[in-house]
This record gives C-alpha cells, structure tokens and sequence, in this order.
C-alpha cells in the first residue's frame, strides 16, 4: 500500500507556527536579548558543559536547577519547575489544566501561541478583547470569570502591546476564581511588577518565565514556572521522561550564578526602547504603544505591510503584527546600532 497517513482533524487545517529569521543587518523580529552572553559567563558554561556526562540521562526531577530557581526566587523548591523554554511550561500547564471539555480565558490582543497551544490540546478558548490601550480591568476580569474558565491567561508585560497589566487586578483575578491563573511573565525583568508575591496567597496561581529573553540563552530553551507544590505535582504527571537535557539545566544554574551580570545590560535595553518611543512618537500621524517590555509596537501612517518590505529591504527585520492589532508592527529593542539603522531606514522609508 502507498497511502499517506491522515492525521488528526484540524491539522491540517492551520499553518506550522514559524517565526521565521532572514539574514539581515538587524534581526528585530523576535525580542531576542541583542548582547551575546558576558564573557565569564560563556567561559564557565563551556566548562560546565565539557564536563557533562552526556552519555547518562539527566536529573529527570532537575533538582540542582530547581534548588538553584527556588534560592534566587526565595520561593519552595517543591513549587518552581523548568521546561523547555516557557513555551513548553506553558503547553505542561495546559496539558493538565486544559484538555477535552475544558476552557482557558484569554484576553487579545496578546501572544498567539496561548491560543495555539489550547488549540494543540483540545482546549477551548473564550477570548475576550481589551480595549485599547490594552489594559486589564476588573470588569474585563469578572466578564471572563462569569464564563467559568478552566484556566486564565494573563501575559504580563504584554507580547504584543508592551503593556504591563496592574498587579492589584492580577490579585483580584487569582483571588476570585479556582481556575489556574497563568500569568506569562517573559518580559518581566525589563518591566512591570511580578505577580510571584501573590503565589503563597494564591495556589491556583502559575507565574511563566524565561531566560531566553532577559538571561540572554533563547539557544538554550529553558523557561521555569513559579507556583504552588499542587500545580507542579500535576505537572509532574503530564511531562515527558527527562524532559529538560543535562546541557540545558547546565546552563541554567551558570546562568543563575551570573544573574548579576545579565541584569546589568538591562538598563542599556530599556534606554534603546525608551529612545525608540521617543523617536517614533515625533513623527506625525505614528501611534506608538508605551512599552514596559523590550519591544515596542506602533502603527505606521502608511501600509504597514508596505513598511515592513520598505524595512526588509533596508536590511532591518521586524514583526508583522497586523493579524493581531490592525496594521501595527512590532520593534525589538535591539543594540544602539541597530536601532540607529531602524530608526533611519523608517524616516526614509516613510519618506518615500
Ligand atoms: N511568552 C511570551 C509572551 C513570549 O513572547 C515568548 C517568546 N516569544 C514566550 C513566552 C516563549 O519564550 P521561550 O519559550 O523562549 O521561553
């Protein structure tokens, strides 16, 4: 026989989810940390890595990473939990929360791959849209609840918006519901305040993060969740045998161990962003969206699919959001010299 497998209903329904990199002068199209890693840090993880007995499985309960999260966090090891990337936590948590007859929450415009992985795992979506400028009200927390989710999303600061949702309407939302409450806090270092003192208060509370953003290690894939002994005990159940390897929890306690130095570039990254507000809001007819992030989304007064080619061709990538907020796209922060040559590349492209 010569026939070909028929996969599951609605796959091929719907594109591979793809992000993807051309080669350009500046690469600003996926809120990557511009620095590569500061060079003590690299050194010791080359070491640490040389040294690894790959031939044996790794630590499937990843006890000296997690140990290493819970110290730096000041929160219980039995509640802190790695994945590959936060992706990955994210899909962990809505394989054992989500699922067949189950609803998550989701307030747009906000990061596609919530509904993509509910969709991955038979989870239903009620989306709610938030008004522009994008920010989580109560009201828009009680008009979700009376829907009975299953599960909430709330990303914070906000991928695509840059915005940063209020810590007091996160705490109403954990505290108003015994739905899991996510709160997908990737962006979190560059601004914005943490909803992790809420977890003691609230174990129905998931706090996402990552060190593919501010830690600089996007290669690596490895993201952590921050929650109660429940929430990781189910995930316990519903992840893959040995599911993070010996070279990415390797790099995640380096990484821990020099959280200092990748936090000092932090400042030289919000200081980008801030100038590209700047300058985007002189020009006229732009809308700029404030950002708490490092990223920052704007509307061009002209096509932005017009703009994002005028871009390309000046050697400059950026996302193409206009599925997600009309006509908008988004910048990275990037180093000064990309942003220099963004900034330039725009004014004549705008020009033209
Ligand atoms: N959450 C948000 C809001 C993001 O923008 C991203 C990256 N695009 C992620 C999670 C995933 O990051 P990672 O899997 O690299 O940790």
């Amino acid at each position: 026989m010569t026939v070909a497998a028929t996969p599951r209903p609605g796959v091929r329904d719907v594109a591979p989810y793809l992000s993807p990199q051309l080669e350009v002068s500046a690469r600003l199209n996926t809120n990557e940390c511009p620095h590569p890693l500061p060079q003590g840090f690299s050194e010791e993880l080359a070491r640490t890595i040389g040294d690894l007995p790959l031939n044996r499985y790794p630590d499937g309960q990843m006890t000296r990473l997690r140990e290493d999260l819970a110290a730096h966090f000041r929160h219980p090891v039995e509640g802190t939990w790695p994945a590959n990337g936060s992706n990955e936590v994210l899909a962990e948590l809505l394989l054992a929360y989500g699922g067949p007859g189950r609803t998550a929450a989701i307030f747009e415009p906000t990061y596609l791959l919530h509904s993509r992985l509910c969709w991955l795992t038979h989870t239903e979506v009620a989306s709610r849209r938030l008004d522009d400028p994008f920010v989580l009200t109560e009201s828009a927390v009680d008009e979700a609840l009376a829907g009975s989710p299953d599960v909430v999303f709330v990303c914070s600061p906000n991928n695509p918006t840059g915005t940063a949702q209020p810590i007091d309407v996160v705490a109403h939302l954990a505290g108003s519901t015994d739905a899991l409450v996510i709160v997908d806090e990737a962006y979190v270092e560059f601004g914005g305040e943490s909803a992790l003192k809420l977890v003691a208060d609230h174990p129905n509370l998931a706090v996402v993060r990552t060190f593919s953003k501010a830690f600089a290690m996007a290669g690596a894939r490895l993201g952590y969740v921050l929650t109660s002994p429940e929430v990781v005990g189910d995930l316990q159940r519903v992840r893959l045998p040995y599911h993070v390897s010996s070279l990415a929890q390797a790099a995640g306690i380096v990484a821990l161990r020099h959280a200092g130095e990748a936090m000092s570039i932090l400042d030289a990254i919000r200081g980008q962003r801030d100038r590209i507000v700047g300058a985007l809001n002189s020009i006229d007819g732009m809308t700029v969206y404030p950002s708490d992030a490092n990223f920052v989304l704007f509307v061009p007064p002209a096509p932005a699919a017009e703009v994002w080619q005028g871009l390309l061709d000046r050697g400059v990538l950026v996302r193409d959001l206009t599925a997600v907020v009309p006509n908008a796209l988004r910048v990275t922060a990037g180093a000064e010299h990309e942003v220099d040559l963004f900034l330039a590349s725009l004014r004549e492209v705008l020009a033209s």
